[in-house]
């Protein structure tokens, strides 16, 4: 009998709107309004029968944005029915969804979970209330702890929750009744990123690095991996499955305003404009502003040295330049096969990359 190897590709689905646009992100979103949220959702549909590579399979989903939580069942329902209708997904799939805490309603979560959602990526932020307010985010510490518990309830176990640290005046202590919290909530995968774009100076990358590395040590002597530059797991299997994709060089296509995808060897990006997005799906148009051909080996170095974990060292081959310097001065280290950022190098990552480029 013929073994038919099946193409596995991961899908990132951005939804812009939010119910307030917090002054720090820097994401494509927009505020949420119903009806331009409806229309967003028919032109999504259409996007996806403009694909052309239908008939791949696909093992990773990842609804970002914005704020995913905002939609309703029906939408989300819509999009997935639309999918699977051209791609086969596959029974043990990864299907993520971003949500803020205050979207959460447990029926609307328990629709979610029925069509399919299995892993839920909670935008916490933090457990305490300064740095809540000074983010401006829409929600509170109590709305954070019953969304975790409605996510339990509705048989959700996958759960990440974002935090963002070096914010002013944060310190270590906040940060440790943060992370406190998370382990004892049993909560299998943290985020930590740090506030970026607000202050700048000596000051700020003195405490960037202090709370970051304190992050990762608190993190680990709680038991989570640091796997990646801002994403710690309890243990492999809890690692996020589509982001690895991203950082093992694997292809992913994307959906919506803004949203850039890597196949066929060829990075792209959509349309961040909804007058550019709507009217390229109106021509019968993929809404793709711009693409090109990445060097790959030099694409799985960039990713790829984001996980502490490293990567092979063939992947280094053509460098042998960058690679002995960086190796000589303690940047790169050897670990088995692989070769990786040394712990404590990883915040110089963006320009460690540059003797690569
Ligand atoms: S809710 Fe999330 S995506 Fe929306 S503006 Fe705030 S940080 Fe950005």
């Amino acid at each position: 009998m013929e073994t038919r190897i099946e193409k596995a590709t991961g899908v990132y689905i951005h939804f812009p709107f939010c119910r307030r646009c917090c002054f720090y992100c820097h994401f494509v979103k927009h505020p949420y309004e119903q009806e331009p949220a409806d229309a967003y959702i028919r032109a999504l549909i259409r996007e996806i029968r403009l694909k052309t590579n239908h008939g791949l399979v696909i093992d990773s989903i990842y609804f970002g944005g914005g704020s995913p939580s905002l939609l309703s069942g029906s939408q989300l329902g819509e999009i997935m029915e639309e999918l699977s209708r051209h791609y086969r997904i596959s029974r043990d799939a990864e299907i993520s969804l971003e949500a803020n805490p205050e979207d959460i309603e447990p029926q609307k979560l328990k629709e979610f979970v029925s069509l399919g959602i299995n892993r839920l990526s909670l935008g916490v932020q933090s457990f305490n209330c300064h740095d809540l307010d000074y983010l401006g985010r829409n929600h509170t510490i109590d709305q954070s702890l019953e969304a975790i518990g409605h996510a339990r309830s509705a048989g959700l176990e996958n759960l990440n929750i974002d935090f963002i640290i070096s914010l002013p005046g944060q310190t270590r202590v906040r940060l440790e009744e943060n992370f406190t919290r998370a382990a004892q909530l049993e909560i299998p995968h943290i985020s930590a990123y740090i506030l970026e774009g607000v202050m700048e100076g000596e000051e700020k990358d003195r405490r960037d690095h202090e709370l970051y590395f304190f992050t990762r040590e608190f993190l680990g002597n709680l038991g989570y991996d640091h796997y990646e530059v801002s994403n710690f797991s309890k243990g492999p299997a809890r690692r996020s499955r589509h982001n690895l994709k991203y950082w093992q060089n694997l292809e992913y296509m994307a959906l919506g305003l803004g949203a850039s995808g890597f196949e066929e060897s060829r990075d792209y990006k959509n349309y961040a404009d909804f007058p550019s997005y709507y009217q390229s799906i109106e021509e019968g148009k993929l809404p793709i502003q711009e693409s090109s051909f990445p060097d790959l080996k030099i694409r799985r170095i960039v990713m790829g040295l984001r996980l502490f974990q490293g990567i092979h060292r063939s992947a280094f081959e053509d460098y042998p330049g960058p690679l002995e310097m960086l190796l000589a001065n303690g940047v790169l280290i050897r670990s088995g096969k692989n070769l990786a950022v040394a712990p404590e190098k990883m915040l110089l990552l963006n320009e460690i990359l540059t003797y690569f480029l």
